[in-house]
């Protein structure tokens, strides 16, 4: 099945923007906690006409065009697995999600800044190791000073995550929109931890 121009009118006569997809894994694990993956539903549409993706759950809301009428998907999984990278990228995103968007100093979730645990004018480098998450109260506070001189210790020692880490850290943040279908996929049972 495949229909261009199908897609085409869909796009005109629908405009379900508040239908996106919750995109699965292979293994029917989300592909991303956080941000959760989701796809529009014109992307979620596209891939199951090019065979991607199974429909795993159904919204009631149905696109129709004169000639074809659909039920637009809510849930789809990949066809193909999708292996996570085992490195995460050093970004800004990743290093908040490691340190779950917390001040590593005084856990405020407030005005959050980075920190060289050891100050780069003492040769700290910028890498996970050295890295750390801070509000910008403590960050001021620190200055250019080391932890032992500062009398300030972050929580965590700033560490190399892998990418389940990081996906496991992004289960405690649940979205704001979560479709019924989604849940048995979702499980934000982060605080039933021991
Ligand atoms: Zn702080």
């Amino acid at each position: 099945m495949d229909h261009p121009d199908v897609l085409d009118r869909l796009d005109r006569v629908a405009s379900p923007e508040a239908c996106p997809a919750l995109v699965l894994n292979a293994d029917y694990t989300p592909l991303s906690y956080f941000p959760l993956s989701l796809w529009g539903w014109q992307d979620a549409i596209k891939a199951v006409f090019l065979e991607r993706v199974d429909v795993v759950a159904l919204y009631d809301r149905e696109i129709r065009s004169p000639s074809f009428a659909m039920r637009l998907p809510s849930v789809v999984a990949l066809r193909q697995y999708v292996k996570p990278s085992t490195n995460p990228a050093f970004t800004r995103f990743n290093l908040f999600l490691r340190d779950r968007f917390t001040c590593q100093y005084c856990g405020s979730r407030e005005d959050l800044t980075f920190d060289h645990v050891i100050p780069r004018a003492r040769g700290g480098r910028t890498t996970w190791l050295n890295v750390t998450t801070a509000c910008a109260p403590c960050n001021l506070r620190k200055g250019g000073r080391t932890p032992a001189e500062a009398q300030m210790f972050p929580r965590q020692r700033p560490f190399q995550p892998t990418s389940h880490q990081l996906q496991e850290n992004g289960r405690a943040f649940p979205p704001h929109h979560c479709h019924e279908t989604w849940r048995d996929f979702l499980y934000w049972d982060v605080e039933l931890d021991p």
